[in-house]
C-alpha cells in the first residue's frame, strides 16, 4: 500500500499525540511528536541561562542553534511504546513535559531560526513517508503536500482538565500533587493558543484541506477509531 504523510495539528493538549501515536501503531508507521522538539529547546535554553525571567537571551541561543550545539533525536521505547525525546544524547522526555517547559515553550517556538531548524529536521523525517507527524504547523508549513492533515479542537477547558489530569498521573509525590493546579493549567492552554496562533512565522491555523475533529464529546476509543477510518478511506483514494 501507497506511505502517505499524515500530519495532525491542534490547539494544546487536545490529544493529538495520544491519537496520532496510536494511529501510527496501528498502521505499522513512524510516529513523531514536534511539540517534544520545540520543548527541548526551551530546556536547552532554561538549563544554558539564556531564558531568565526578564525574557529569551535571543542571540546567545542564536549563536547556539547556528554552532550546532543542540541535537534532538528521538529513540523507541518499548516499555511505553512511544519514543522517547533525548537532548544532546540526554533522555529528557519527563522533563519536557514539566509545567516549566509548558510555560516558557511558545516564545521560543515563535523565534523564526528555532522554526526553521526545527522544521528542516522534521521535513527531513517524513523524506520516506509512512510518518504521522503532530503539530501546529504540519499540514501549513512543514507538509503542505501532506496526503491527510487534521485539525483538532475541544474547549480551553475541556483541555486543560485533561492535562491536569495528565499530571496528576504522572506526579510521584502528594508534594508534587499539591503543587499543581487546574487554574494555572487552564492559564497555560489558553496562553500558549493565543501565542501560537498570533506569532508571525507558521502561526497555529487549520489548513484549508484539514478535516476538523471537535473531539471534546469523544473518548480516546472514539478519536483513535474516526482517525483510523480516516486513514483508510483516504490512502485508498492515493
Ligand atoms: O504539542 P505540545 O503542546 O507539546 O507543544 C508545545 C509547544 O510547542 C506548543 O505550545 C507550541 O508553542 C510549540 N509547537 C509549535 N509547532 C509545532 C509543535 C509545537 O510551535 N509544530
Amino acid at each position: 500500500m501507497k506511505k502517505i504523510i499524515i500530519a495532525i495539528d491542534g490547539h494544546s493538549s487536545c490529544g493529538k499525540s495520544t491519537m496520532a501515536k496510536q494511529l501510527a501503531k496501528e498502521i505499522g508507521y513512524v510516529y513523531v511528536d514536534t511539540g517534544a522538539m520545540y520543548r527541548a529547546v526551551t530546556l536547552y535554553a532554561m538549563r544554558h541561562g539564556m531564558y531568565p525571567e526578564a525574557g529569551i537571551l535571543e542571540e546567545a541561543l542564536k549563536a547556539d542553534v547556528d554552532a550546532d550545539k543542540i541535537q534532538i533525536t528521538f529513540k523507541f521505547n518499548p516499555e511505553t511504546g512511544r519514543p522517547d525525546t533525548y537532548l544532546n544524547g540526554e533522555k529528557v522526555e519527563e522533563e519536557i513535559r514539566q509545567m516549566e517547559v509548558s510555560n516558557r515553550v511558545s516564545p521560543i517556538a515563535a523565534l523564526p531560526f528555532v522554526r526553521a531548524l526545527l522544521t528542516e529536521q522534521q521535513q527531513a523525517m517524513g523524506k520516506e513517508k509512512g510518518i504521522v507527524m503532530d503539530g501546529r504547523d504540519i499540514g501549513t508549513a512543514v507538509f503542505p503536500q501532506a496526503e491527510m492533515k487534521v485539525f483538532v479542537t475541544a474547549s480551553a477547558k475541556v483541555r486543560a482538565q485533561r492535562r491536569f489530569d495528565e499530571l496528576m498521573g504522572k506526579a510521584k509525590t502528594q508534594e508534587e500533587r499539591d503543587a499543581l493546579n487546574y487554574e494555572e493549567v487552564l492559564k497555560n492552554v489558553e496562553e500558549r493558543d493565543y501565542i501560537d496562533s498570533h506569532r508571525e512565522v507558521a502561526p497555529l491555523r487549520q489548513a484549508d484541506d484539514a478535516i476538523v475533529l471537535d473531539n471534546s464529546n469523544l473518548t480516546r476509543e472514539e478519536q483513535s477509531a474516526w482517525l483510523l477510518e480516516k486513514y483508510k478511506e483516504i490512502v485508498a483514494k492515493c
